[in-house]
């Protein structure tokens, strides 16, 4: 939604490196939580050779008062409508320090991403057709961000036109979840058929256990996997985070009709809720095996800022670190865990990444699913 007359360059730094020499007029810096001490540290380092800076994306959205001490300007949810005032604030040397949606982006009026100037090369290629989710489960950055929880579809016409013009056959949808509204998701699929493309999507498991013509479109649309986040085992978990979709005792029967489609299931649980045990990383394992899950997806609980479930731990005392860079999910613990040590929670969950990894890992997928290996190398080769 940049105005033509402005000339944009796009520099991905996990592509190529920054030119802080450059003669920009304005560097918009875009993150999540934790890249956000590497683009402060980026920012400070331009505003030094005065270049203004402008920050955005989620992490200076929940935050933005922080993020102002690193920016000229900082952009609080979504940017379509409020970037080209902004440009247009700059270029009369009148930028505010906040820039703010007081309404939710109407997609309709969104353009499509210029995707020519990220460079390099992408084998996969990234889409969204909706945003939003109502369910607003407590850990959740999408559905706990400004107007995460309102629900909203780009025209299926400009979605059809947009994955005609990607190159690449093999596609992600970057939608927090195609299951929100099966009629436009079906009507989408409808049209995909002719495309050719292969893709990966988010679902909910309720809609996929009773959708019978939704799983059949997606996987004639080329549907190879859904990726689903089960979260845990226990439905007292599941309650308590407000994941209405999810009943604990539906997803074998679930995961099974999915299967029956020929498409695959990535199920995502999460560790270090406040029911789970030291022996949650055994039992969730194990249960992968029998649930016939494809690709297991294994994450540390981490309180975003801007979630519920971030105020709750502050409130409890329980955040051990504000360093943001260890908000990764993976591979740090940044709160106090109710039920076991930080470092069991680590190491449980770094153990049973490598159990369902390993060898043993997928021999035991090939013997508790006697279709695994024909159903996913089928979803290779196709
Ligand atoms: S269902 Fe998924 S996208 Fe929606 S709030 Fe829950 S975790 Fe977030």
């Amino acid at each position: 939604n940049t105005p033509s007359r402005h000339e944009v360059k796009i520099v991905d730094e996990e592509r190529r490196g920054i030119d802080f020499n450059c003669d920009a007029d304005l560097v918009g810096i875009s993150c999540v939580t934790p890249q956000a001490p590497r683009a402060y540290e980026i920012a400070d380092k331009f505003r030094e050779k005065g270049v203004k800076v402008v920050l955005g994306g989620w992490h200076p959205s929940a935050l933005p008062e922080e993020a102002k001490q690193h920016a000229d300007a900082v952009v609080i949810g979504e940017a379509e409508e409020t970037w080209p005032k902004l440009l247009k604030d700059l270029q009369e040397n009148e930028l505010k320090p906040f820039y703010k949606n007081n309404k939710p982006v109407d997609l309709r009026k969104i353009k499509t991403p210029r995707r020519e100037l990220t460079g390099g090369v992408n084998l996969i290629g990234a889409v969204q057709t909706s945003r939003g989710c109502p369910m607003g489960c407590e850990f959740c950055g999408v559905s706990n961000s400004i107007y995460g929880k309102v629900f909203r579809m780009r025209p299926i016409e400009d979605v059809v036109e947009e994955l005609q013009s990607i190159k690449q056959r093999q596609l992600w949808f970057y939608d927090p979840s195609l299951t929100i509204n099966p009629r436009y998701t079906k009507e989408l699929f409808r049209r995909m058929k002719e495309l050719n493309k292969r893709f990966i999507a988010f679902g909910n498991i309720d809609v996929l256990s009773r959708d019978d013509e939704l799983l059949k479109l997606a996987g004639e649309a080329g549907c190879r996997m859904w990726f689903i986040g089960l979260e845990s085992l226990s439905q007292k978990v599941i309650d308590r985070l407000g994941k209405k979709s999810n009943k604990v005792e539906n997803y074998a029967s679930a995961i099974k009709k999915i299967h029956d489609y020929g498409i695959g299931v990535i199920g995502a649980f999460i560790f270090g809720f406040d029911e789970d045990t030291p022996d949650v990383f055994n039992y969730t394992t194990e249960m992968v095996y029998e649930l016939a899950i494809d690709t297991p997806e294994f994450t540390i609980l981490t309180p975003y800022p801007g979630t519920p479930l971030f105020e709750r731990l502050e409130r409890e005392a329980r955040i051990l670190t504000y360093d943001w860079s260890k908000y990764t999910e993976k591979g740090n613990v940044v709160f106090q865990p109710k039920n076991m040590t930080p470092s069991q929670l680590l190491e449980g969950t770094n153990k049973a990444i490598r159990e369902v990894s390993s060898l043993s890992g997928f021999m035991k997928r090939t013997i508790y699913d006697k279709h695994f290996f024909v159903r996913n190398i089928t979803q290779l080769l196709r």
